[in-house]
């Protein structure tokens, strides 16, 4: 028998860290104004580390060194399949340090150990080598136009890119932002969220380990309104990615327009219903709205947040969906049993908590958790199913972004449709169903950027994702993304 066979598997626990700097310009170097913030430890509530708060003054820095290294060139003029190569190797490099990426974030974010492992960094992985293949191919076109000219587009990057991301999937959102930006020959500026930037940093130094060139990259840790409205409103950044609440996409929107109309990508907040037909494979269905709600906390945008269920398995749907969310293992994310972490701030557990609140209040009917005391230690919220939901109530129209789970009943298709549509959002949805024609009618009739069929939170690099209505605006992933991160050039020429 091989020795790996018996050998035991290596346990991660959290790691120690050191106080941070932020990356500029190829240099690792405190903030101007020498300020740094605690990044805590969410199942303790103790600090990790501190790391460098950074304000416009950095951000300034930032946007000066990507716009130093774009001009020059090094980047955006490299041959492009350098430059695929690279971010292939950066995948590599993800990939020969996954477990202490993944231990670094579940101590950061508070996941489970189990998901940064199985989910978090073979989704950051593939993204950077779906992208790094993009580099040489996203190209333009020949076009005939009338009369004797000789017209034809070119796919120019866009230049200085800023991307500001949220703390609910810190390493995959930066790969979602970082991968086609690089592939199409940006330069860019990173905030992380304030509450998780350590992956952030981790990474952009493995990047300038294996050669990306300096100012290619930057990370600016730092508050929102400081760091963040500073590289939205900044008058030399060409365009702000953008992943976060809708009311934050408002303002990002806002400070774009009121400075120099960058240009601007948002990926927002949903309040997804997932419908559960009676003649779907229940346990199935029951399987898949809770992971579809559950997972990560409940932190995430396209969490199923609102589940129909027709009337005649309303009853059984309720009673195993609240059996399993009891038995719902909360705990020390570094534990490989634990299911569910902490929520990522205190800030996040008092917020859903009072959402808890606002069901018990409105009259919705508890059938799993509700219990808000706070929990001794960490930021833990009680898994939590509220049945008998009304379309009206607060639970049912405001994103909670935490282990709450809203069940409302349905008649028939149609109402279904029109009440699974009575929303702001449109960011994803499901459905339930043997039925092909009903899968179908579903699929094409709500308002969503993504429908999974029998199945829920299924992603891929290659496939693209992104909201309707109040859910954002452009496409992540797939070829769709390079449109975000690319100037298209027509140039006509007589002959
Ligand atoms: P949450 O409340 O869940 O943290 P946000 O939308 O506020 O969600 O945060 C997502 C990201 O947006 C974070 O990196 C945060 O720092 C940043 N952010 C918050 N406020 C602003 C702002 N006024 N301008 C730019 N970025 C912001």
């Amino acid at each position: 028998m091989p020795a790996t066979a018996t050998a035991p598997k290596p346990k991660l626990g959290p790691p120690t860290v050191a106080d941070q700097p932020m990356f500029i310009g190829g240099k690792w170097v405190e903030s101007v104004s020498g300020k740094t913030f605690s990044t805590v430890n969410p199942a303790t509530g103790e600090t990790i580390c501190r790391v460098a708060e950074g304000d416009s003054a950095d951000i300034d820095l930032a946007v000066k060194a990507a716009r130093k290294a774009y001009e020059t060139g090094l980047w955006s003029k490299m041959n492009p399949s350098e430059r695929g190569r690279l971010i292939n190797k950066l995948a590599d490099a993800i990939e020969a340090n996954k477990n202490e990426l993944a231990s670094l974030e579940t101590l950061d974010n508070g996941k489970p150990i189990g998901e940064s492992v199985a989910a978090d960094l073979p989704l950051t992985v593939q993204c950077y080598r779906y992208f790094a293949g993009w580099a040489d191919k996203n190209h333009g076109h020949t076009i005939p136009i009338d009369g004797n000219y000789f017209c034809y587009t070119r796919h120019e990057p866009v230049g200085v890119v800023g991307q500001i991301i949220p703390w609910n999937f810190p390493m995959l959102m930066q790969a979602w932002k970082w991968a086609p930006a690089l592939a199409c020959g940006n330069t860019l500026v990173l905030k992380p969220a304030e509450q998780t930037p350590l992956t952030a940093l981790r990474i952009a130094k493995l990047a300038q380990d294996i050669g990306f060139p300096d100012g290619v990259i930057n990370v600016v840790p730092g508050y929102g309104p400081t760091a963040g409205a500073a590289l939205a409103s900044h008058m030399d950044v060409d365009k702000i990615a953008f992943t976060g609440e809708t009311g934050t996409g408002k303002i990002v929107m806002t400070a774009a327009a009121q400075s120099n109309l960058k240009r601007v990508s948002l990926e927002l907040g949903g309040k997804s219903p997932n419908v559960v037909f009676a003649d779907a494979d229940l346990d199935a269905a029951v399987e898949g709205a809770y992971f579809g709600l559950f997972f990560n906390q409940g932190q995430c945008c396209v969490a199923g947040s609102r589940v129909f269920v027709e009337e005649s398995a309303y009853d059984e749907f309720v009673y195993k969906i609240a059996a399993k969310a009891k038995g719902r293992k909360i705990g020390d994310p570094f534990d490989i049993r634990t299911e569910q972490g902490p929520q990522v701030s205190e800030e996040q557990m008092h917020r859903v908590n009072g959402y808890i609140d606002a069901g018990k209040k409105d009259g919705a009917r508890l059938v799993a958790g509700g219990d808000t005391t706070n929990h001794p230690r960490g930021y833990f919220v009680q898994p939590t199913v509220f049945a008998d939901v009304q379309d009206e109530m607060t639970i049912a129209r405001e994103e909670i972004f935490g282990p709450v789970m809203s069940i409302l009943k349905f008649k028939n298709i149609e109402e279904v449709i029109e009440r699974g549509n009575r929303t702001h959002f449109g960011l994803a949805a499901a459905v339930w169903t043997k039925d092909i024609q009903k899968a179908l009618r579903l699929s094409n009739s709500l308002k969503a950027g993504t429908v999974w069929v029998n199945c829920y939170d299924v992603f891929d690099a290659a496939a693209p994702f992104g909201g309707f209505k109040m859910s954002g605006i452009g496409r992540e992933l797939g070829s769709y993304a390079l449109q975000m991160y690319t100037e298209v050039k027509t140039v006509i020429m007589a002959m």
